[in-house]
């Protein structure tokens, strides 16, 4: 029963005639060495799982380095196999998918919800890459699904489950995938919800004779009536799957009993005009039901599924539902995307594979629009859950829509600017409101006018994310400009409280540094932030003086035989012997910050910082006093200094300062908060002893790297009045 390598190469061998069946051994001689000694929960060796997951890959009708890499896929991150060693030897197609799959599964969240969203992002940029890394990671899942009773945790089992049900099966959906959408949820139902399925299972069981005999009597009926109109058709019949029974009862609030269409019937030809007239026969056998005939052959699902369905009422009246396609339909209804890979080795995807999955694309381009997980993962969601319609163009082109959607819906899905320049609309050629509901086969045509733009209220009607986006982009994009301008206008008048003069200095861009610690590209951006509030303009105002007098401070060169040490307070002082030195009140500068004397009158020599306002008053108004000194001898005690640290409002802030003050030994001589509640900002204000410059260096950057922490500043008093 279990898998050998022998059932992967001969499956392989069955569909793609120049599989490498030595290179698939190799891989699978290389990966049961590697995982020797190694077990599954379930008490199997390890290379049971690669095997199987290969196998899957297998009967997806994939490539060989889709199966190589199903083979390895577990190994970088449990053995000690390098991404390069796969490389050398299975190549680097092997190596990339292998990679992909390693970087999906080392995720590590706080919570699940987050979890979910990153790991749900991250499978579509993996697709960006190639769409073989989620195939294999559906297998991957398949298997563990099959294998979930072995967790310990029932709890975990639980969660493994509901992550299959609403991220890993939509998928496999999506990428039309319907083999292993659909045991993947069933198999999670089963975990979720075990009273219920047993239940559907004894009641089916139950019936079974009953209903076999029924099917099978509609499977002869049909074959005989197409046989005898030339077509030779392949019939089968089925159950529906344990989870769309347990939906349809819980969607519909209905018994088991109650349901009638359980049974399906299948009805594969070989051409597009006998699917048609196949149901043109069974039209006249039994009675179909209106309003549930589906014609998915002229309108086929973004996940590139086609086939008729149609619903019929039997003599007993019981209804049953009747699939028709075609032999090509039928493998992409199985394989899905999958299929694009059978006959095509060695290539990755071809050339309009975008277009044949559109909602992949589009899903990929939300990805880019959309910055924050959450959202994205909203964003998805809502497409990926919920039943759609099509509509058409006036052109005849059709649009797949979630239901719910209104015609902005439409206008934005045809095109961004569409969407934003729309005026009205017209449903079957009749103007309608901008939010009338849109229904299957509707002709949507959209008015536009040039220089128009969305307005708000759509945000709250339109029913995709795709709009909603797109609208809160132009408006996040409109408002830039008066943010710009607002923001323009309050660091001007920040910089005139600081004595500087704006039209001088907003010349000059800001320092890069500085912009991108804001997450801004140039000044543009940071006028924007602070418009809108996410940057303060005293923030930044600061950092302009500290920028601005730093040019205007002269360099100072010490000649090294013209330095006379004064031991006591190991200043250096350039030309004088044995002055009397004091670090000046005002800034007390510390070993290692640029320092400038100022000569006082009878006092000596007073030591201020190169940024001390004061110092820089004296430059202006008594230059000859100012007299060039350096650092002597660091080891001068300990210095206080009062930090600002800025953050959005955060209740744990402080303990957190705390602790870090608390782990590296720093003394703490006071602390106190300031809360901005309105707009959402908190400074606090630590006095700590320090030895070194380094010491302090050390301290900002870990108080910075705090989560929510905006900026960490030095106050030297320089905005005080000094003692001079
Ligand atoms: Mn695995």
């Amino acid at each position: 029963m279990a898998i050998t390598i022998d059932d992967i190469i001969q499956k392989a061998k069955t569909y793609n005639t120049s599989s490498n069946s030595d290179l698939i051994r190799e891989a699978y001689t290389f990966a049961e060495k590697q995982h020797e000694g190694q077990m599954r929960d379930s008490g199997e060796s390890y290379i049971s799982h690669p095997l199987t997951v290969a196998h899957i890959l297998a009967s997806l009708q994939i490539d060989d380095d889709t199966i190589i890499a199903g083979l390895l896929h577990d190994l970088v991150e449990d053995t000690a196999v390098t991404l390069e060693q796969v490389e050398e030897m299975f190549g680097a197609q092997v190596r990339r998918l292998v990679h992909g799959v390693t970087k999906l599964s080392k995720l590590e969240f706080r919570n699940r919800h987050e979890a979910q969203a990153e790991n749900l992002r991250r499978m579509f940029m993996a697709m960006s890459s190639d769409i073989r890394i989620i195939l294999i990671k559906l297998a991957d899942r398949l298997h563990n699904m099959r294998t979930i009773h072995s967790h310990r945790s029932l709890l975990r089992q639980k969660e493994i489950a509901e992550e299959t049900l609403y991220i890993y099966a939509p998928l496999a959906h999506r990428l039309g995938i319907f083999k292993i959408k659909s045991e993947l949820e069933d198999l999670s139902i089963e975990v979720l919800e075990p009273e219920a399925v047993a239940q559907i299972r004894e009641e089916l069981e139950e019936e079974k004779e009953d209903r076999d005999r029924l099917i099978n009597r509609h499977i002869d009926q049909i074959k005989t009536a197409l046989e005898e109109a030339g077509i030779k058709p392949e019939v089968n019949g089925r159950i529906k799957s344990y989870y769309s029974i347990y939906n349809k009862m819980q969607r519909q609030r209905k018994e088991l009993s109650e349901i009638f269409d359980l049974n399906a019937i299948r009805i594969i030809v070989d051409t597009v005009r006998e699917c048609y007239e196949s149901l043109g026969i069974i039209h006249t056998m039994w009675k179909p039901i209106p309003g549930r005939f589906k014609d998915y052959i002229a309108m086929p699902k973004q996940n590139m599924y086609q086939s008729i369905h149609t619903t019929l009422i039997d003599s007993n009246g019981t209804p049953f539902e009747v699939q028709i396609r075609t032999w090509d339909m039928h493998r992409i209804a199985e394989y899905g995307i999958a299929a694009h890979w059978r006959y095509k080795e060695g290539k990755s995807a071809d050339a309009d594979f975008d277009k044949k999955v559109e909602w992949l694309r589009q899903m990929l381009e939300w990805q880019q629009d959309v910055g924050d997980a959450r959202e994205f993962m909203e964003t998805v969601k809502g497409d990926l859950f919920n039943d759609n319609i099509y509509v058409f163009s006036p052109q005849g082109d059709v649009y797949e829509l979630p239901r719910g959607s209104i015609p902005l819906d439409f206008a934005y899905r045809v095109h961004t600017q569409v969407g934003h320049q729309c005026v009205g609309a017209k449903l079957n050629h009749r103007l309608v409101p901008l939010d009338t509901p849109l229904n299957n086969g509707d002709i949507v045509e959209i008015l536009t006018a040039k220089g128009r733009g969305p307005s708000r209220d759509w945000l709250n009607i339109c029913r995709t994310q795709q709009a909603k986006n797109r609208i809160r982009q132009w408006f996040r994009k409109e408002k830039r400009e008066e943010n710009i301008a607002l923001g323009t206008e309050m660091l001007e008048r920040e910089l005139r409280k600081l004595n500087l003069d704006p039209s001088s200095i907003l010349k000059e861009n800001l320092p890069q540094d500085i912009a991108r610690r804001y997450g801004c590209n140039n000044l543009e951006d940071v006028f924007a932030g602070i418009g809108d509030g996410a940057i303060r303009a005293e923030t930044i105002a600061t950092k302009y003086r500290d920028e601005y007098q730093k040019e205007q401070a002269p360099t100072i060169e010490i000649k090294a035989e013209e330095i006379h040490s004064n031991q006591s307070t190991s200043i250096l002082v350039e030309g004088l012997d044995d002055p009397m030195v004091r670090l000046a009140a005002c800034c007390k500068p510390m070993p290692g910050e640029k320092i400038i004397g100022y000569v006082t009158r009878g006092r000596g020599i007073s030591v201020h910082h190169q940024d001390c306002p004061n110092a820089k008053r004296y430059f202006q108004t008594e230059p000859e006093r100012i007299i060039n000194v350096s650092w002597g001898n660091v080891n001068v005690g300990s210095y206080q200094v009062e930090l600002e640290v800025v953050c959005e409002d955060r209740e744990r802030l402080l303990m957190d300062i705390l602790a870090i003050m608390a782990e590296t030994k720093t003394p703490v001589n006071g602390a106190h908060a300031n809360v901005d509640r309105r707009n959402k900002y908190c400074s606090i204000f630590i006095k700590i002893e320090v030895k070194s410059m380094e010491q302090l260096d050390y301290l900002m950057q870990r108080l910075q790297r705090i989560k929510d922490v905006q900026e960490v500043r030095r106050l030297a008093n320089r905005n005080r009045k000094g003692e001079e």
